[in-house]
């Protein structure tokens, strides 16, 4: 399982540590401190070699850091809300929680990036002119990072979507024909082109018996599932975008015992009446939601002895919604808080259903179509 530990706070914005990060660092380190370094610049104590190689690798991260908060700020400045900024193997991720709203700001906030990598690269490159002379070591790690800042600035300008490049892509895309999904659709297979041909790249180096080819085909991979992902939740932002809970509810919902068995409800109930999401009465009062998925997560032994109070949503854990509530939104809860069902309330009473499964078919039949 990953995991993850929150080091700070930096502008409001929680910054966290996954902990992929920690072998990345150790790596890292040791490849500076056993390898470049020494090659470099020979002359130099072990524990010095390890000093720098250890500082070097903190200064690469922060860094990073700052790359993501520059991202991070542009995003606040123009209204969003950022979640946190997550360092990891692979670098660093801002989580911003909403898509852009207008290309211009889409551009800036990519551009902030990859320049303040490059005005990093700059104060580096400076301070290496400065430190020229007077002491090797201080020279040798600011001229590497000077180089670092300047490869991932010009790296992630690479313009396939996520990458900041991909996303000034999409902006401009964007921008001339007025249409964010295909624009992103655009973005997202370039990007999915890029990332093909690191991965190539990297079996190429693989098969010619140099393993950091391994690193290309991971990143490569990465990207691939990145890209992938952010053009599906754009796509399913642009079809359930002003549309309803009372468009998504079931209406015609039916109502069941709290003590009937889990096989009971599958025979009687979902075989026979095909219905995919019940309310659980006791008397006259409403215990809870089971659905279809409340079912499948029921491993098939347990089926008798389980009744549907067992595997339901109790009603302490229900959150309700209002026939106008917004689809992205209540999507985004349910995804957020791992529930499977929400009621929507109207004066007091349950007039209807919202199953995720409901919501995901609506999304694939709209995509389906084409409308
Ligand atoms: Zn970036």
């Amino acid at each position: 399982m990953r995991h993850s530990w929150r080091i700070g706070r930096i502008f409001g914005i929680d910054i966290n540590v996954d902990s992929s990060w920690f072998l990345i660092f150790v790596l890292f380190s040791w490849v500076l401190a056993a390898n470049y370094y020494p090659q470099g610049y020979p002359g130099w104590s072990t524990g010095l070699y390890w000093l720098i190689g250890i500082l070097t690798s903190l200064f690469i991260f922060s860094s990073v850091l700052i790359h993501e908060l520059a991202h991070s700020i542009a995003a606040i400045k123009q209204g969003e809300k950022v979640r946190n900024i997550t360092l990891f193997i692979l670098g660093g991720v801002a989580q911003i929680t909403e898509e852009p709203k207008r290309p211009l700001q889409e551009l800036v906030m990519s551009l902030v990036g990859p320049l303040t990598s490059f005005g990093l690269g700059f104060v580096f490159f400076i301070l290496a002119l400065i430190l020229r002379g007077i002491g090797d070591p201080l020279y040798a790690m600011a001229s590497y990072l000077a180089l670092i800042n300047i490869i991932l600035g010009i790296f992630n300008l690479l313009p396939g979507f996520p990458m900041d490049g991909g996303r000034v892509l999409r902006a401009i895309i964007w921008q001339v024909t007025g249409n964010l999904r295909q624009a992103t659709r655009i973005a997202s297979k370039t990007g999915q082109g890029f990332a093909f041909l690191l991965m190539v790249l990297g079996g190429i180096q693989v098969l010619r018996g140099y393993l950091s080819g391994l690193w290309l085909i991971f990143i490569g991979w990465f990207l691939h599932s990145a890209a992938v992902r952010g053009y599906r939740r754009v796509m399913v932002e642009a079809v359930l975008k002003g549309v309803k809970a009372e468009n998504l509810m079931t209406k015609d919902y039916q109502s069941v015992r709290h003590d009937l068995s889990v096989q009971k409800l599958v025979d009687d109930f979902i075989l026979k009446k095909k219905e995919r999401v019940f309310l659980v009465l006791e008397e006259d009062e409403v215990r809870g939601i089971v659905c279809l998925e409340d079912v499948k997560a029921t491993p098939r032994e347990k089926w008798s002895d389980e009744t549907v109070e067992d595997i339901m949503t109790p009603r302490e854990e229900l959150m309700f919604v209002s026939p106008e509530a917004d689809g992205n939104t209540i999507l985004n809860s349910l995804t957020a808080k791992d529930i499977h069902q929400v009621p929507v309330l109207k004066d007091g009473k349950i007039t209807g259903i919202i199953c995720r499964s409901d919501i995901l078919r609506f999304i694939q039949l709209h995509s389906e179509l084409g409308v």
